[in-house]
């Protein structure tokens, strides 16, 4: 469908007018940080110097930590689904031909964006059949979860089989690894690859408007109480404003997110129970709040930001796997099993 009159498609308008909120992002980050050195920084250097030095750098620093990470969140591919897809070869064996991406090209996930509905937002095959070369695909990724009758997932729009915690996004219009949500802000998905870098974002991010907000606020009491608030500007009391006022749902955020990390949890699962195979039952399982993927939080934080104790805290990809296939909890299969047969 096109837009109005113009020669884009929707997806591709909205595609563009994502990049709003990035500018905006981008513009907050480097004003704020203007304000800091032109106007607190050097009432804070009047007052004491020692104090200048210590949160001249330490700002400056985090502030450095969370354009990395945002930018490594924006730009990073988050993991777009990929399929090994398998042909039947003229003397009838099965040949493999090498991964096939799923963004790009003229695939008929290209012909048929324009029909783009939302994200699949469950896996219910409402009658579609699966044809031999589809089940063949879907075979090779091997994976645990299916649909509600017990057929691999399978994305239409990609034309492509859907490993295990793959969504499809409507707005990036592909199926993305490990999706957890689509983010306005990053213009992007918080996927595979992106996970821990949008966790330590946002973990830099509430640091960073916590300490600007304290400081900003603590100078402007001390401006207001030594009665030279005249001198100081209005900006800087907004800054102030603006600061607590994202360090509050910053911190709501990250304390979210951590919880389904520490749960080895996405957004989209807390809303919509992944339904498994089950050895001996032609239907999948769907057991309630039973998340198979679920390998206790330390081993859940270490899938989340790798095993690798230096690259904690920093945005580098230290990911385990590569996002098509994920360590289950076989205890709790075991279980399953046993309550479903
Ligand atoms: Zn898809
Ligand atoms: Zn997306």
């Amino acid at each position: 469908m096109r837009f109005w009159c113009l020669p884009w498609t929707r997806h591709q308008v909205f595609r563009a007018l994502g990049v709003l909120p990035v500018f905006l992002t981008v513009g907050l980050l480097v004003w704020s940080l203007g304000v800091f050195y032109a106007v607190v920084l050097p009432a804070m250097h009047g007052r004491r110097a020692a104090h200048a030095w210590f949160w001249g750098p330490a700002v400056t620093a985090l502030w450095v930590m969370v354009v990395w990470c945002y930018g490594v969140c924006v730009m990073r591919d988050p993991g777009h689904s990929v399929a090994r897809r398998a042909t039947v070869s003229s003397h009838g064996g099965m040949g493999r031909q090498p991964y096939i991406r799923v963004r790009g090209g003229d695939t008929p996930r290209r012909r048929r964006a324009d029909s783009a509905a939302d994200w699949d937002s469950d896996d219910s095959d409402a009658g579609v059949r699966l044809t031999e070369d589809q089940l063949q695909q879907a075979d090779l990724i091997q994976s645990i979860t299916a649909t509600d009758s017990g057929q691999p997932r399978y994305c239409h729009k990609c034309n492509a089989a859907k490993p295990d915690r793959a969504h499809h996004c409507s707005s990036c219009d592909m199926c993305v690894l490990r999706f957890d949500h689509h983010c306005p802000w990053l213009n992007s998905c918080v996927g595979f690859h992106t996970q821990k870098a949008f966790l330590l974002f946002v973990t830099y991010a509430a640091l960073y408007t916590t300490v600007l907000g304290v400081l900003t606020t603590v100078y402007y009491v001390i401006w207001i109480i030594t009665e030279q608030a005249l001198d100081i500007s209005l900006q800087t009391l907004f800054m102030a404003c603006i600061a607590f006022a994202f360090a509050i749902s910053l911190w709501g955020f990250a304390g979210f997110h951590y919880y389904l990390a520490l749960r080895n949890l996405t957004t989209l699962e807390t809303h919509y129970s992944n339904k498994y195979r089950v050895p001996g039952v032609a239907s999948a399982v769907q057991p309630g709040s039973i998340n198979l993927f679920d390998l206790g939080w330390r081993r859940n934080l270490r899938q989340a930001f790798g095993p690798s104790r230096r690259h904690w805290f920093v945005p580098t990809i230290s990911t385990i796997g590569d996002g098509t296939r994920y360590p289950i909890n076989f205890e709790t299969y075991n279980e399953l099993q046993r309550a479903a047969t």
